[in-house]
């Protein structure tokens, strides 16, 4: 043995070959941090310092090589300046440098996953063979970031310019064959014979001497043409406005093109810590931490749960539909019921029609199609329901109906059973009231449609049990979902957030804003459809009495006490999508989907509810006149422990809503606006009413200085 470390161990063999192995002690993953990056460099001036080398072999005795650079030591390596970012990372690439530097033939076997800082390890190597089920790929994009540790400076030199461009641009992980497809990999081998196929790389790139003329071609300046930057460029334009690394990534690559390996990598490290201090970069890795943190809450949650074997939907409508179809897909089989044999043949042909889909697309075979089809099981009318372990009720939003439907279905399940209303808008402490044990009832809030929305609401009433709670969450997470319990408020905590932004838009229209200037702003902001077409989406007469209900549950500060446009449009028919006109007008497309036009009627309906007229806004007012009181209710949340956790708030209305991705959520972004700045802006917009008005924890924090994260 020649060094060892805690994270990887050289040793010289009688061959002369010396293996360097990553083996991280304690942990299932080899990954890159800056403990492992010091042994690198130990283990680099161990085999310098020795005699009798022939070359070096990298190898991982984990099932990845390595998962990529440790994550969670990002928000701490950005939060320095920006020359100390590039000192920093400069340092760390020295040691790669050393490495490909050592006066021997180096082969990386790459035996599964090498992600990010895992395929730039490997690099710098000479030579690479590859495990054929193993994934490569360069998905720092995700992060808001580009490759740092010499990424954009060897990939290009090693596997071609334009594999450069569309592997960082897309940060997408790619398969061995395709990367076999490039010179990027010498050799691929089954996971067996990996080790051995390396060594016979290594002897045979010694034999000819291919490892020097390698690794001149990496050192050197690169052939370019300039034609595929300006089509990266062309491409990426758009979605660079909020998440500009993968441009800056293209720009540093042409930039870097002319240079020797050294002068290339000095820019890159400068861009590097430049692009680490984004808003991007911060936000997304902030997601990343949030995102692992709520599965580990997840796996707590399946602790404590019951297990469910077999789930029931009562209601087979939209959304009943949507989950029957769901569960079994997930392997869960299920009961669904239905008063009427329509609804149950609608939500039967949906759930056949959306199996096709998978087995078009190759998700599934036929077969086992089949089998999820007949694992829904429909029923008219009460049925035994002594196999069940969670109920999903999914009826009409009517609280006296989910009572009644409620209380039969509780006198038909076990005593274990637990009972689940999809209610949107009632609370979950009073449909309770119906029932024998509360303790058993819970909510969960799906959002449509449920195969493809990803997050659920799990909603505590007063008497909800731990055990409710959790195996409601647990469920979800099965079904794929991401779970976030909450405390039961009115709109829950999604559409307790959203309600403030519809607020907003209805005032700045009632105020002479113009809609498709709001959407306009809104989109360039970053959500996938401004507010006025989403209310068109969501149906004007359903928006009318959610915004009723949550803003009579918030009474004075959500009162929608003046002319808008929403029942302005219900009054007149106009219920958006669904009845061809709203904001907009809708026609269908040949394909079937909704084609939306602005309609030349809206501008003179809405004066009616515009009583001083139009007036032009900037975008920076109209912004914060819509975003200031979601990000306000979404701090009031927090403050009432309607969630657990600012990052339970972010990812929810990142999930559930399409908030802007690069923002973190609402509440990151409060961090990257400050306190100061958002007390500022609340106190100007104070005349528009108590919507706008900060809270008294909002104060103490620009005091105390106290951030979110
Ligand atoms: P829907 O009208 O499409 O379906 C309701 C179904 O319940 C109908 O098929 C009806 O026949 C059936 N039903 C009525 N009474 C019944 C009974 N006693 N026993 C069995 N079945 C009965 O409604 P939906 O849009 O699927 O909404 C269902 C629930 O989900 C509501 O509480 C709604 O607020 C909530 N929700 C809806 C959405 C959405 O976007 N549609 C989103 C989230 C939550």
């Amino acid at each position: 043995m020649i060094f060892q470390g805690a994270c990887l161990g050289a040793h010289l063999g009688q061959d002369g070959i010396v293996e360097i192995c990553f083996d991280r002690a304690g942990s299932p993953v080899n990954k890159l941090d800056r403990l492992s990056i010091a042994e690198l460099g130990a283990a680099t001036a161990a085999i310098r310092a020795i005699e009798g080398a022939r070359g070096v072999l990298m190898t991982s005795r984990k099932e990845a090589f390595i998962v990529g650079a440790d994550i969670f030591e990002f928000s701490a390596l950005f939060a320095q300046s920006e020359l100390q970012i590039e000192a920093d990372i400069a340092q760390r690439n020295s040691v790669f440098t050393a490495f490909e530097d050592l006066n021997l033939p180096t082969c990386a076997v790459i035996n599964g996953l090498a992600l990010g800082g895992g395929l730039e390890v490997a690099l710098t190597c000479d030579g690479r063979v590859m495990a054929d089920h193993a994934k490569v790929g360069l998905p720092e994009v995700s992060l808001g970031l580009f490759p740092g540790f010499g990424g954009t400076v060897r990939l290009p030199r090693v596997a071609g310019v334009a594999v450069a461009i569309d592997w960082i641009t897309s940060g997408k992980p790619q398969t061995a064959q395709a990367a076999a497809a490039t010179s990027l990999i010498d050799r691929i081998t089954t996971p067996e014979t990996a080790r051995t196929q390396g060594l016979a790389l290594l002897e045979s790139l010694l034999a000819n001497g291919e490892w020097r003329r390698r690794r001149a071609q990496r050192r050197a300046p690169l052939a370019t043409e300039g034609a595929w930057f300006a089509e990266a460029r062309q491409r990426l334009g758009k979605t660079s406005q909020h998440q500009p690394a993968a441009l800056a990534a293209v720009d540093l690559m042409e930039r870097a093109a002319g240079l020797s390996r050294d002068a290339a990598l000095e820019l890159e490290h400068r861009a590097f810590a430049g692009i680490a201090r984004t808003q991007a970069a911060a936000s997304l890795v902030q997601l990343f931490i949030n995102d692992q943190g709520l599965k580990k809450k997840s796996r707590e949650y399946e602790r404590i749960a019951g297990k469910v074997r077999r789930a029931a939907v009562v209601g087979a409508g939209i959304m009943g539909g949507g989950i029957a179809y769901t569960s079994a897909v997930k392997g869960i089989p299920v009961l669904m019921q239905d008063i009427r044999q329509e609804a149950l043949d609608v939500g039967l042909a949906e759930a056949r029609k959306l199996l096709a889909k998978q087995v078009d697309s190759g998700r599934l075979t036929q077969s086992a199609a089949a089998q999820v089809g007949t694992s829904i099981q429909p029923t008219l009318g009460p049925t035994d329901l002594g196999t069940v372990d969670l109920v999903v009720e999914a009826v009409v939003e009517n609280l006296n109906v989910k009572q009644t439907v409620l209380a039969d279905l509780e006198k038909r399940a076990r005593p274990d059973t637990i009972l689940a209303s999809n209610t949107s808008s009632l609370s979950i402490s009073q449909i309770a009231g119906a029932l024998q044990r509360p303790e058993n009832f819970v909510g969960m809030h799906f959002f449509n449609p449920v195969p493809l929305m990803p997050l659920v609401e799990v909603v505590r009433g007063e008497k909800t049990s731990d055990r409710a709670a959790a195996t409601t969450a647990a469920y979800a997470h099965a079904l794929g979902k991401t779970p976030i319990v909450v405390k039961e408020c009115p709109g829950f905590l999604v559409n307790r957030i959203l309600t403030p932004y519809f607020l907003g838009c209805l005032q700045a229209i009632h105020a002479g804003a113009d809609y498709r200037e709001i959407d306009r702003v809104m989109e360039e902001f970053g959500w996938p459809m401004g507010p006025a077409y989403l209310q068109d989406v969501v149906g004007m007469d359903t928006l009318l009495h959610v915004l009723d209900t949550i803003s009579a549950g918030f009474a004075p500060r959500m009162q929608l006490d003046f002319p808008h446009a929403v029942r302005l449009f219900v009054d007149r028919g106009r219920l958006g999508q669904k009845s061809g006109v709203g904001f907009y007008r809708y026609e269908t497309d040949p394909k079937g989907r909704p084609r939306k036009s602005v309609d030349p009627d809206t501008v003179a309906l809405l004066a009616s509810v515009q009583p001083n007229g139009p007036r032009n806004f900037t975008a920076a007012e109209l912004r914060e006149r819509l975003m200031l009181p979601m990000i306000i209710e979404a701090i009031r949340c927090l403050e009432e422990g309607i969630v657990g956790s600012a990052a339970e708030v972010d990812l929810s209305l990142i999930l559930g809503l399409g908030f802007p991705r690069y923002t973190g959520g609402p509440l990151k972004y409060a961090d990257w606006l400050g306190m100061n700045h958002l007390l500022a802006r609340a106190d100007q917009f104070a005349s528009l009413g108590p919507l706008y008005a900060a809270t008294e924890g909002m104060r103490q924090s620009a005091r105390t200085g106290r951030t979110f994260y």
